[in-house]
């Protein structure tokens, strides 16, 4: 039995959909560590799960959820966010042609630069804030996918998902939408016509910083696109573990009541921090002075996410000595955990970096805001 798909977002999430454990009658979701399923013996072919590298039961509970949150037709998880890129990627053959934002998550480029090129991948970088520079190069090569990420790590640049793919799929490239940063609880992108979503589950699904998850929601109707990628996954065998799986559901019972917090706390983090003297530049899509703010109000709904970067009067040093000084907020790699973590975000992304070596990015959790900035501004005149 599970829930009617009209209640509210929250009550879906709160009860994962209202399954109950056939078996056990259990209210909580149920862990499948069986690699091996029964197969009906009169009929060796009928469809069924056969091994776990192609399924588990453990999957369905939280790709069904994560197909409802998008609006799509299904989802798979993978074993990371960069196992769910890379199966994407893998449906290419050699001389195809992705195009980028010049804006990406750096691991993502690390890999279409050195694996992709090597597999025979054709790379685009384009200004994604520039839809006639875009127009211009897909017309001179048709590309088979156009990869948006919104708003993007770690400078938070905002892309018009809806302009991109009317042009993409005009010049006809399959698009694919990396969400980790938003989640479907502020925007939707299947429903701007994207072809694929991506999400790092690592990130917000998950939410406690515990388990590295991946998935792919491919749009409405697009039964086989999914198959191909279901292929892809078994085949390159990124699978999830039941537990991680177990653990992704978990986390994402709370998602919207975290992502409520969350952009709350970041949203007074980026205001304080923009009044702040000693602070040159926030770069927030939810401040007025940021140039993506009017397009992410169109696109995103409920909040701007809890992803901040920031400048600091004096440079490199000085950012270095601010991450060292906070007490209440870590020194840490990645985001979207219920604690606030900072991080001097080029030293991360390797020598072909673009990000500027002063810049600090924030991933704003869920304590009390109060305690934050306190502990921003002790780091702030130390
Ligand atoms: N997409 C974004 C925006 C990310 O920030 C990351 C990781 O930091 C990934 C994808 C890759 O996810 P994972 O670390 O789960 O492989």
């Amino acid at each position: 039995m599970s829930l009617n798909a009209s209640v509210a977002r929250q009550t879906l999430l709160a009860q994962a959909l209202g399954w109950v454990d056939k078996q056990s009658d259990s209210l909580g979701p149920s862990i499948h560590p069986a690699t091996s399923f029964l197969r009906d013996p009169a009929d060796l072919h009928r469809a069924s799960r056969t091994y776990r590298r192609d399924d588990n039961p453990t999957f369905l509970q939280a790709e069904v959820l994560l197909a409802t949150l998008e609006g799509g037709e299904g989802c798979l998880l993978f074993s990371s966010g960069m196992a769910a890129a890379t199966a994407v990627m893998s449906m290419l053959s050699p001389g195809a042609h992705v195009v980028v934002s010049t804006r990406l998550y750096s691991g993502l480029r690390n890999w279409l630069f050195s694996h992709g090129r090597r597999w025979g991948i054709d790379i685009s970088e384009a200004d994604y804030e520039d839809v006639h520079g875009l127009r211009a190069i897909l017309e001179a090569r048709p590309a088979q996918i156009v990869w948006i990420e919104t708003p993007a790590n770690p400078l938070w640049h905002v892309s018009d998902i809806r302009a991109i793919t009317e042009l993409a799929h005009e010049c006809g490239a399959l698009v694919v939408a990396d969400n980790t940063v938003s989640t479907p609880i502020l925007t939707r992108p299947l429903e701007h016509g994207v072809d694929v979503v991506l999400h790092s589950g690592s990130k917000y699904l998950n939410g406690h910083a515990d388990v590295v998850a991946g998935a792919l929601i491919v749009g409405p109707r697009r039964a086989e696109l999914l198959q191909r990628l279901a292929d892809i996954r078994n085949d390159y065998g990124a699978v999830l573990g039941p537990f991680e799986a177990w653990l992704l559901l978990r986390g994402m019972r709370t998602l919207e009541l975290r992502m409520n917090a969350i952009c709350r706390n970041a949203f007074e983090i980026a205001c304080f921090l923009q009044e702040h003297e000693r602070v040159v530049e926030v770069l927030y899509p939810g401040l007025a002075s940021h140039p993506g703010h009017v397009l992410s109000r169109k696109q995103m709904q409920g909040g701007f996410g809890g992803m901040l970067s920031f400048r600091v009067k004096g440079g490199e040093e000085v950012s270095r000595r601010l991450a060292a000084s906070t007490k209440v907020i870590r020194q840490a790699i990645s985001f979207g955990g219920l604690e606030t973590v900072i991080e001097i975000r080029r030293g991360m992304e390797g020598p072909e970096s673009r990000t500027p070596p002063d810049l600090l990015r924030l991933s704003v959790g869920t304590e009390a805001v109060k305690d934050l900035i306190a502990d921003l501004s002790q780091a702030l005149s130390a």
